[in-house]
């Protein structure tokens, strides 16, 4: 095994790049980011390269200059990745499993191809298609944009005939799900197709910001539950031939019935816990699984509760942590800055973990350290 002598490229250097930087400064690996400047991994890495991960040329000259080429988002430049492929150059996740990801169309399409259970959905290349569709046979349903957010909106409850706020962009709409739960899988699998997977996180949404504000591991589920999600989960990425993380987001209906909602091959929000609450984060992880190293233990240490720190409503521009300090009070509480230049309202300006033996209890502590602290401008 060698150490050391592998240059790691990760498109990308927001929160994600940042922590897989931290963890991977403990074994000394060679990390280069390429983003726009400033960002959170900037000075976290070994060689920052400021560019687009979305621009062809970037993304070729980048990846020409390192060894093994990893992510931290998925919507990046794939033809320059293909280039790259061809060429010899090792790049987790492979462009396949990208391309499948990157769109939640063809996400779809493979979930029906290989029979792992979602969301009933319906498929549109524009707004006129959907409005012909739904115009003498509405009911409710969920839009969502095949690709990247549309104009900041990626997913938008359509509750009466009124289609007005709909973008007009090839687009998937969902039948709506009584949702009891929703939790995620994590898992890491290594070039020799090893597999690993991360206790169940269970995922706790604000609904007016409709983002992951609160999530707990362990999941409350059952042990039967938790064994289905991973078998399906398993399936998703040995289809896909996942190398590194794959994350799978499951609803779990009223009728305890489990559907996959989306997966994400590269570390996740649901995993972040993994850093004080496992005996290896999903950072480390992540870089085993691209090295080709033996996966770690993800045996959880302590149950963990995990507050998402979002920009508050009503402000944008230089970030003031309010109370802050209030969190470095608690006892076994990590809290997690991603160092971003500006806030916005409900953008991820940081995470807080806080570890008990009782999960219910860390719950309580990160929902009451909610309501006191803010970030403003
Ligand atoms: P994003 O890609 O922006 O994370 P998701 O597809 O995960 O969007 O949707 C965001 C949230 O909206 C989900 O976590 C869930 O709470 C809710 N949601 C999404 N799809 C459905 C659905 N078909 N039925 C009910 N709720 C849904």
């Amino acid at each position: 095994m060698q150490f050391n002598k592998t240059k790691i490229g990760i498109l990308g250097g927001g929160q994600l790049g940042k922590m897989l930087c931290l963890s991977a400064a403990n074994l000394h690996l060679e990390m280069h980011i390429l983003d726009s400047a400033p960002c959170s991994a900037q000075n976290y890495c070994t060689q920052f390269i400021e560019g687009s991960f979305k621009n062809y040329e970037d993304v070729l000259v980048f990846g020409r200059s390192v060894d093994v080429i990893t992510v931290e988002i998925e919507h990046v430049n794939i033809e320059a990745l293909e280039v790259l492929e061809r060429e010899g150059k090792k790049v987790y996740p492979s462009t396949h499993a990208l391309k499948t990801i990157i769109d939640k169309g063809t996400q779809k399409e493979f979930y029906l191809k290989n029979n792992i259970p979602t969301v009933e959905t319906l498929f549109f290349s524009g707004k006129k298609q959907l409005i012909k569709h739904y115009e003498n046979n509405f009911s409710p349903f969920v839009w969502k944009s095949r690709r990247e957010g549309y104009d900041g909106k990626g997913v938008i409850f359509v509750k009466t005939q009124n289609f007005d706020s709909l973008p007009d962009t090839p687009c998937i709409a969902e039948t709506p799900v009584k949702i009891k739960k929703e939790i995620s899988i994590l898992l890491a699998r290594n070039i020799n197709g090893e597999i690993a997977f991360f206790p169940a996180t269970e995922m706790i949404f604000e609904e007016s910001a409709n983002l992951l504000l609160f999530q707990t591991c362990p999941a409350d589920i059952s042990n039967y539950v938790e064994l289905e999600a991973q078998y399906y989960a398993e399936r998703i990425a040995t289809e896909l031939e996942i190398v590194g993380l794959l994350a799978v987001e499951f609803f779990l209906t009223d009728e305890d019935r489990l559907v996959v909602n989306e997966v994400a091959p590269r570390p996740h929000n649901s995993g972040h816990h993994t850093i004080e609450a496992c005996d290896t984060s999903q950072f480390e992880q992540h870089l085993r699984a691209i090295l080709n190293f033996p996966l770690g233990s993800t045996e959880l240490r302590k149950p963990a509760a995990l507050l998402n720190l979002l920009g508050a409503e009503g402000f944008s521009g230089e970030p003031i942590y309010k109370n802050y300090g209030l969190i470095l009070k608690i006892d076994d509480a990590h809290l997690h800055l991603y160092g971003k230049q500006t806030t916005k309202p409900f953008r991820k300006m940081g995470h807080l973990t806080v570890l008990n033996d009782d999960v219910k209890k860390a719950l309580e502590i990160v929902k009451k350290i909610h309501q006191q602290i803010s970030c403003e401008s």
